[in-house]
């Protein structure tokens, strides 16, 4: 008898929607390097440099000491309350510890807030370009994922109208500024439009800000400042980008305490919190307060100028950024899509950058760029990549 294979569930089947997950260049990258092609890796956003040395001693000090066993589950008291700190600070919005839980990481808090925010079935808006797992995100949750997009004409920033239209019948926005992949910051005029539709049609909002250390133009505005929306606000935090601890998986959620009084129980049902030694680690991290930050952030800063500049100087159109690890490089004129231009560029020069499409339709025929690698090997590879949009431009005239 031929042995059938168990039927799994339409959830984890239509995590991606039965398409590609987005990550094949990636993929691809990863298996040339393991065959021993050289390989400059320009895609996820990974830091060059490792967690600092004084976090994973705190880290070791804490594991001996004896943190290693079952944690709280909520977070530690000390964490949840140097997390709440910090927010209040940087927003002016009082929070405490009761507005805090800990999650393994910013991924597995966008997963909890939607489970917090949505029914099965119910509709949950998130905005096109996006990071990469958001619709799966929402689809593991249960809820249906609807995009809006935010086009490149309008600078990648979402318009309030295509908002209202799109919150008829949904219970939900994500939103993510510092936006990876554009690197665009939200400014104050497109959080007020977003808070209203919030408003109007009584939304949750989910607001992913963990780039909020990566800032080089203009300000992070936290959209739980706004009138009347931190009651309506889930801040979704992480040490993974400002503190290099992207393998350390610490991260939070902040919001209303009986909404985050619900998220502790799911801890309890699902991940069953952080290990102990980690959330030291994470403590010590954030008690460096914004020097560490701005030392992490540093490479970053200094490439992102860089390159824009190059971009520029070699006639790249670029989108309006002014933040993050990323770049979003416009190559329309070149006649391919991102992802047809990813792969010429991986085969030829051995150079992985991801493709627009992988973070949706608003962002087809665009690369992003992690400017993950040192400045010469960094500064080499992207003038191949302007190499080859040069020669395609030419072709396709
Ligand atoms: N949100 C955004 C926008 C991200 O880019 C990432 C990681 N690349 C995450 C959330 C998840 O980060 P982590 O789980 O490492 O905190």
């Amino acid at each position: 008898m031929p042995i059938r294979p168990m039927k799994l569930s339409k959830r984890i089947l239509g995590l991606t929607d039965g398409g590609s997950d987005g990550w094949d260049i990636f993929y691809k990258a990863r298996a040339m390097r393991a065959a021993g092609r050289n390989v400059v890796e320009l895609t996820i956003g990974e830091h060059d440099r490792r967690t600092e040395p004084e976090i994973l001693n705190e880290m070791h000090r804490s594991a001996l000491a004896g943190h290693t066993g079952y944690s709280a589950l909520p977070g530690t008291d000390a964490l949840r309350d140097a997390i709440a700190a910090r927010i209040a600070e940087r927003t002016g919005v009082p929070t405490a510890r009761d507005n805090v839980v800990v999650t393994p990481g910013g991924q597995a808090a966008l997963f909890a807030a939607h489970i917090a925010a949505c029914d099965p079935g119910d509709t949950a808006l998130f905005i096109d370009p996006y990071y990469a797992t958001y619709p799966g995100t929402i689809r593991g949750a249960g809820a249906v994922a609807r995009a809006v997009e935010a086009r490149a004409e309008c600078g990648f920033l979402p318009s309030e109208a295509d908002l209202a239209m799109a919150a008829d019948g949904a219970v939900s926005l994500l939103i993510n500024s510092p936006n990876n992949p554009t690197g665009v910051v939200y400014d104050r005029d497109t959080l007020e439009g977003i808070s209203r539709v919030c408003r109007d049609h009584d939304l949750w909002l989910i607001s992913d800000e963990v780039y909020d250390t990566q800032v080089w133009n203009g300000a992070h505005l936290s959209p739980r400042t706004l009138p009347a929306m931190a009651k309506r606000t889930l801040v979704v935090g992480s040490l993974s980008k400002g503190h290099a601890m992207t393998g350390s998986r610490l991260g939070w959620l902040a919001g209303p305490e009986e909404a985050i009084g619900h998220l502790i129980n799911l801890s309890t049902h699902t991940t069953y919190g952080v290990p102990g030694f980690v959330q030291d680690a994470g403590l010590f991290a954030l008690n460096q307060g914004e020097a560490l930050e701005a030392q992490i952030a540093e490479p970053f800063r200094r490439r992102h100028a860089t390159v824009s500049d190059y971009f520029v100087r070699r006639g790249l159109p670029i989108a309006p950024s002014g933040a993050t690890m990323y770049l979003m490089v416009d190559i329309r004129a070149s006649g391919l899509t991102g992802e047809a231009f990813a792969h010429r560029l991986l085969d030829a020069e051995g150079i992985a950058v991801m493709p627009g499409e992988s973070f949706g339709r608003a962002a087809a025929g665009h690369l992003r760029v992690a400017l993950t690698v040192e400045d010469q090997l960094l500064m080499a590879a992207v003038a191949k990549l302007a190499d080859l949009a040069d020669k395609l431009v030419a072709e396709a005239a």
